[in-house]
């Protein structure tokens, strides 16, 4: 059959509140345009995350009743080590509350003043983390994977050219090379295999360990498998143990690819180094049998590891995004192609040409979906990344609105009804008026700002 159904009935359901356009323009103007100030009940979409935001199984929520809550030596530890170690093989494994967790873990021991860590590119908490002790984060991402429309097949692969180069120049400062998978950067691009493989081989040569994020680790893998040449016979668990097999270490949020909706954790082979870090996990997260998680939550991690390595998921997880992405390039829409494995974004800068970058046209477009159809996205753009330290304001290199997906939430009608929204809005694009800021804060401006339409 050609049509890919979702590999799942279901058995549980949440009522979506419908609202109405008028409505939804006054929860606008009471939310003073900004997408995080509305409240969930309000929206009929929510595609502002895949992060914590995914439905859980049957039998992960039997896998809940199983959990044992004991202070130290919990089965339910056992059973989630388990099956971590089965497909990263690892000797520590080491609970945390969420990856960030992980992160501030390890960089409080191999961060600091003057040291450098590179990466294909850094997620936003893995740099703030990295920052936080005074380290430097570099970002080595290939500049043909930075323009939007290139189709290459892997724009998740780290530079290989300039990683050697700043090991060769800079390597004294690095204390460990990274690498995401998939990038978040443009909604989970991949990256291959070989140039895994390549990165950790260079980062050998330098005696420097190879830390993988792994976040989206099963969406890479399927890219892998349906991409790279010689991949296409590997079952997905196996492509996942040779990721892996080639790193020192890895940090996890365990709210993206293991269905969890909190947890994480950071893996190491050093044992030198897990001490150290189950010395801070103590004085920051918990125990080393739990972490900062009850054992019912390892529970479910444990079930949702080897439901999210299942075939017919991950079929149906990219699909879904293919599909969106395909009938919005058919209509006109720019997106970033090709789409990634965890959203569709859409590429506010090509569609809003009249709307200068200092007028967020990735925050007008964003509102304007709200409007339309309820959906909630996310801008990636001047209203995120365009505020200086000194309080000067420069435009992002993209404007993007961001809709992720969380996993195994929405249907194909609800995938319809995201396409109808957005074609709606494309077509009445030139009426889009662009955006100020009358009230932020000096961080993170986009999670409180208020804004208004300027009239010009
Ligand atoms: C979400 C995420 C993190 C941080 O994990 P949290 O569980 O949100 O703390 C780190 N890296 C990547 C690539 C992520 O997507």
């Amino acid at each position: 059959m050609k049509t890919i159904i979702e590999p799942f009935r279901i058995k549980a359901v949440e009522p979506i509140r419908m609202t109405t356009h008028a409505e939804r323009t006054a929860i606008l103007e009471r939310a003073a345009y900004n997408l995080f100030a509305i409240p969930s009940r309000d929206v009929l979409i929510d595609l502002l995350t895949d992060s914590g935001a995914a439905a859980m199984s049957a039998e992960q929520w039997a896998a809940l009743q199983r959990g044992d809550e004991s202070y130290a030596g919990s089965p339910s530890f056992e059973r989630f080590e388990a099956a971590v170690k089965a497909l990263m093989p690892f000797r520590h494994v080491i609970p945390t509350h969420q990856g960030r967790a992980a992160e501030a873990i390890l960089f409080s021991l191999i961060g600091g003043p003057g040291k450098l860590v590179p990466s294909n590119t850094h997620f936003d908490t893995t740099r703030g983390n990295i920052e936080a002790t005074g380290a430097e984060a570099l970002d080595l991402l290939p500049d043909a994977a930075r323009d939007p429309r290139a189709r290459l097949p892997f724009k998740g692969d780290m530079d290989l050219a300039r990683l050697e180069d700043t090991l060769k120049r800079d390597g004294h400062r690095v204390p460990c090379v990274m690498m995401t998978i998939t990038n978040n950067a443009g909604g989970g691009q991949p990256a291959s295999l070989a140039n895994i493989h390549a990165a950790a081989a260079i980062a050998r040569k330098y005696a420097k360990p190879f830390i993988i994020d792994g976040c989206r680790f099963a969406e890479n893998a399927w890219f892998i498998k349906t991409r790279e040449p010689g991949q296409h016979d590997r079952a997905i668990p196996d492509i996942v143990r040779d990721i892996f097999s080639c790193a020192e270490g890895m940090t996890m949020s365990a709210k993206k690819d293991a269905f969890g909706n909190i947890g994480g954790w950071l893996a190491l082979n050093d044992d030198a180094l897990a001490e150290a870090a189950r010395a801070r996990l103590i004085l920051t997260e918990g125990f080393p049998t739990y972490g900062g998680l009850a054992g019912r939550d390892l529970e479910a991690l444990a079930q949702g590891l080897s439901e999210i390595v299942d075939e017919d998921y991950l079929r149906y997880r990219i699909r879904a995004n293919e599909y969106i992405g395909e009938r919005l390039i058919a209509a006109g829409v720019p997106i970033v192609e090709p789409v990634g494995g965890h959203a569709v974004f859409l590429d506010a800068k090509a569609m809003l040409p009249h709307i200068p970058p200092l007028r967020y046209p990735g925050q007008s477009l964003a509102v304007a979906l709200y409007e339309e159809g309820g959906v909630r996205g996310c801008e990636i753009g001047t209203v995120m990344f365009g505020r200086k330290p000194d309080g000067s304001e420069q435009p992002a290199a993209l404007e993007l609105v961001r809709l992720a997906m969380p996993r195994r939430v929405y249907t194909q009608s609800h995938a319809d009804y995201l396409i109808e929204t957005i074609i709606a809005v494309h077509e009445r694009r030139e009426g889009l008026r662009g955006m100020r800021i009358t009230q932020e804060p000096k961080a993170l401006r986009h999670f409180t700002a208020r804004f208004a339409f300027v009239s010009d």
